[in-house]
């Protein structure tokens, strides 16, 4: 076999976000294939052959690729609106549109968020789509088809809900699936889609929606399907104050006990938010290793509350970081959410002490590889891991005064992405991306959004 050709990048500090933390103020780091081949101090190592690109990145910071562990992408076409509402009656206000949803409007919203976070140094996104109204086509290929067009690595979380408002859910009875379809289909998804293999480009999780949008039954059953197939479980939990008075009026108990009783606690479940968590919840977290994927401007958008990211960390729960759904976060930026977490978390009780600028860096990288699944595959810049690895561009008026990297890219302004690669695979070059045209899916998303606006207004 001959060998893999090479990248070599050289000049930059680097933030490698190993186990000791290991930075370098100078550095290198040699790509070989789909894999990092050395991080090191200083220039690459003399004699190396095959070496097909050489990178002077100085002043750049080189991090691990960023990775989202929670998004919905449909809600591209329906950013900035229902904007002073709390979760549930934001839910309430936007189901009846998110029902009108047809392929050409998944695919689309899909490319428009792809694009959004894949420029901004995303290199692993997920999507937790839920939303299957009757007969409209393979939602599911046409999001996970878009995630190959632009390059990144990618989660596909097979979401549901079959409990309508006949059945004391929150959504209208005609957005949600039965449960036998809802099975079934989520099952249809994994087979055809989920590679298990290092490295895979493309995974499937199995994802009821919310306990208020997702019968008991669905809950146990999308459990055992999940593990029955060897593949992750994600679901929302403990997002606000409505969520957990619901579940106690309807299950006699808060939403991680409820969890805990439908099989719902593992070392293979992630959860988005985990705002309203006693101490209690969060042992029952570490006990048994399930993740929690934050998403602070979320949460601050809908007045959701503060999630205990300290107190999790300090449990040993592992945390990730998330967008979420456009229509609650409209930047759909990950690196944002670097700063956000951290500023948000230092208005908790913790104060100064809540997040350092490095921990927040974890957060965004080596902690969402771990809520995946994938740590042992991307998350820092380490030999033998998969080359997923941004450059940010420090040098320019926003960041040149601050001297320590890590705190320019975490606290300063969004820092423009010089380059970015997924598997060694270049996907963004000065900021644009390089296998999708961003000015065409701008187009599109505009229509679509006026196109789905203009049918839910008939409805
Ligand atoms: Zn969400």
């Amino acid at each position: 076999m001959a060998a893999a050709e090479r990248i070599v990048i050289e000049n930059c500090a680097i933030a490698t976000v190993d186990a000791d933390d290991t930075e370098y103020a100078s550095g290198h780091v040699v790509l070989a294939g789909d894999r990092i081949e050395s991080v090191g101090a200083g220039p690459a190592p003399e004699g190396l052959t095959d070496v097909g690109r050489r990178i002077d990145a100085t002043g750049h910071l080189a991090t691990p690729g960023l990775v989202n562990t929670h998004h919905h992408f449909y809600q591209w076409l329906t950013r900035g609106l229902a904007t002073d509402h709390n979760l549930f009656d934001w839910l309430v206000a936007l189901y009846p549109t998110w029902a009108r949803l047809d392929e050409d409007m998944v695919r689309v919203a899909a490319q428009g968020s792809l694009a959004m976070m894949a420029r901004g140094g995303v290199t692993t996104a997920m999507d937790h789509h839920y939303v299957y109204p009757r007969g409209t086509g393979d939602l599911s290929g046409a999001i996970i088809r878009a995630a190959r067009e632009t390059g990144v690595r990618f989660t596909l979380a097979r979401g549901s809900m079959d409990r309508g408002e006949s059945d004391g859910g929150l959504p209208p009875d005609f957005a949600v699936e039965s449960l036998d379809d809802a099975l079934a289909a989520t099952e249809a998804t994994v087979r055809e889609h989920h590679d298990s293999s290092f490295g895979a480009m493309t995974q499937v999780a199995v994802a009821p929606c919310s306990p208020f949008s997702v019968s008991t039954e669905l809950m146990r059953r999308g459990a055992e399907l999940a593990r029955s197939l060897g593949v992750r479980l994600h679901t929302h939990g403990s997002e606000t104050v409505e969520e957990e008075k619901f579940c106690h009026e309807l299950f006699g108990m808060g939403p991680t006990d409820y969890f805990e009783s439908t099989g719902w606690l593992g070392e293979d479940v992630w959860m988005a938010h985990c705002v309203h968590m006693n101490d209690s919840d969060i042992a029952a977290f570490a006990r048994t290793g399930t993740g929690v994927a934050h998403c602070p401007s979320s949460n601050a958008r809908l007045a959701a509350g503060i999630a205990r990211v300290p107190d999790l960390l300090r449990a040993g729960v592992p945390v990730g970081l998330g967008v979420d759904g456009t229509a609650s976060n409209e930047s759909g930026e990950l690196h944002t959410e670097l700063r956000n977490a951290l500023l948000v978390n230092r208005l908790g009780p913790h104060r100064e002490s809540a997040l350092t600028a490095r921990q927040a860096l974890r957060l965004g990288t080596y902690g969402g590889a771990q809520v995946l699944g994938r740590a042992g595959e991307i998350g820092s810049l380490e030999p033998g891991k998969l080359a997923d690895l941004v450059l940010w561009r420090l040098d320019t008026l926003a960041h040149a005064s601050i001297a320590d990297p890590v705190a320019a890219l975490v606290l300063g302004a969004a820092a423009p992405v010089t380059a970015s690669f997924v598997g060694g695979r270049q996907i963004v070059a000065d900021g644009r991306l390089l296998h999708v045209d961003e000015e065409a899916v701008a187009r599109a998303t505009r229509a679509e959004a006026r196109r789905l606006a203009r049918i839910a207004g008939q409805a």
